[in-house]
């Protein structure tokens, strides 16, 4: 048993406890919180930090296969600039290159407090790093094509990448890239029951190519001998909603140019969507951030990612909240760590096990220390690292 105190813990499912003290059992499940009147110190079983702790973070969108590409893309190309770029960069490198650089990002990761990942694999680069880790991933099998000549290939290799991630005992399910990239014959190939997460809406020139059949993404697919989707006169989301069942689990990622209107199509279209925004990476791609306040309003499950330090100084959740707090300053820290917690386990399909602490489950103690503690708010100085953590076995995988 460990007993744990802190000048403040956030446990997400109810408001925080100012001198609270956390009790976990030898696998790191939750067993109680606390609030002792007396003023808190180090004593005789019980470990004092100064700081908050916080459950560990979920970050529901990562390319950790793309880590080796840190600082090789220009800022603020613009969605079409950036996969332009990626594309000729990405050939420039080795796969055991790009194997170091996801297993470094990995460890770095666990040890600054994140115990959960959503995170996107077109290859099966990285999946033994993502097997051999204490963080609990789930892989995005991501496929895209715009030829109907590209279907049965991609059919065929996301089966092989499914069956890899299988035998290496890694939870994955396949998902289209999307919906600029994605034919609707390749929707429906891939609609096998899992859990999508798709790129919706990262770009004004998405809406565009979809809306008038215009923009700088209609541009790049001519230059490069593909030919775009036909416009629908629709922005970008709903091509994903036309394929999308009523029950799928879906991630929602970026959302940067998603109105209110669009956000109610969704809605009331699919039930169990997670609309995960990834602000630094908005910013470094886009110079733009998404709707929070409108998806605040709406009341969305919102979690939070990163993307890929192709487009991100940091995989660090950490990063996003200081960014997030820095542009939204009345929003209270308590709500933005439940997006980087029980936000990104909902959407992973995890909030049994992680995102809260709440009896029964093992989420994981992140501390934050350097926090401004008279106004709960993040400083530039602020850090987070892991404390603890059971990592869920194989078998809750498929609980
Ligand atoms: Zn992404």
């Amino acid at each position: 048993m460990r007993r744990i105190a802190a000048h403040y813990i956030f446990p997400i499912s109810s408001p925080p406890i100012r001198n609270g003290i956390i009790t976990l059992d030898d696998s790191g499940m939750v067993l109680n919180l606390s609030a002792p009147s007396e003023e808190l110190r180090e004593s005789e079983g019980v470990e004092f930090y100064s700081g908050a702790l916080a459950p560990g973070f979920v970050n529901a969108h990562c390319h950790l296969e793309l880590s080796h590409l840190k600082g090789a893309i220009p800022q603020h190309t613009g969605l079409a600039g950036f996969i332009a770029s990626l594309a000729a960069h990405r050939a420039a490198f080795s796969d055991e290159q790009a194997r170091r650089a996801a297993d470094l990002a990995d460890a770095q990761l666990y040890a600054s407090g994140t115990v959960a990942i959503g995170d996107i694999s077109n290859s099966e680069v990285t999946f033994e790093v993502k097997s051999g880790s204490p963080v609990f991933y789930h892989t995005f099998i991501e496929r895209f094509g715009l030829r109907r000549e590209d279907v049965a290939p991609n059919v065929c290799m996301a089966q092989k990448l499914a069956a890899a991630a299988a035998t290496l005992g890694l939870t994955a399910s396949v998902t289209p890239h999307a919906p600029y990239s994605t034919l609707p014959e390749m929707y429906e190939a891939l609609a096998q029951g899992g859990i999508w997460s798709i790129h919706n809406q990262e770009s004004d020139d998405e809406n565009l190519l979809f809306e008038k059949g215009e923009g700088a993404l209609h541009e790049l697919f001519l230059s490069m001998g593909l030919t775009p989707l036909p416009p629908t006169g629709k922005p970008s989301i709903y091509h994903t909603l036309r394929h999308a069942a009523e029950g799928q689990r879906l991630l929602l990622v970026h959302n940067t140019y998603t109105s209110a209107t669009d956000y109610d199509a969704a809605a009331a279209r699919c039930k169990n969507i997670s609309w995960t925004l990834c602000p630094a990476s908005n910013l470094y791609i886009e110079h733009a951030l998404p709707p929070l306040r409108m998806l605040r309003a709406k009341g969305a499950n919102i979690a939070l990612g990163t993307d890929s330090l192709a487009s991100n100084a940091s995989l660090n959740l950490l990063e996003e909240l200081k960014l997030l707090a820095k542009c939204f300053s009345d929003i209270p820290l308590s709500e933005m760590l439940r997006w980087a917690t029980l936000g990104g386990a909902t959407a992973l399909g995890r909030e049994h096990i992680l995102g809260s602490f709440e009896k029964g489950k093992r989420p994981g103690v992140t501390l934050l220390s350097n926090l401004d503690l008279d106004k709960l708010k993040l400083t530039p100085e602020t850090k987070s690292r892991l404390l603890t953590r059971k990592i869920p076995t194989f078998a809750d995988n498929f609980e």
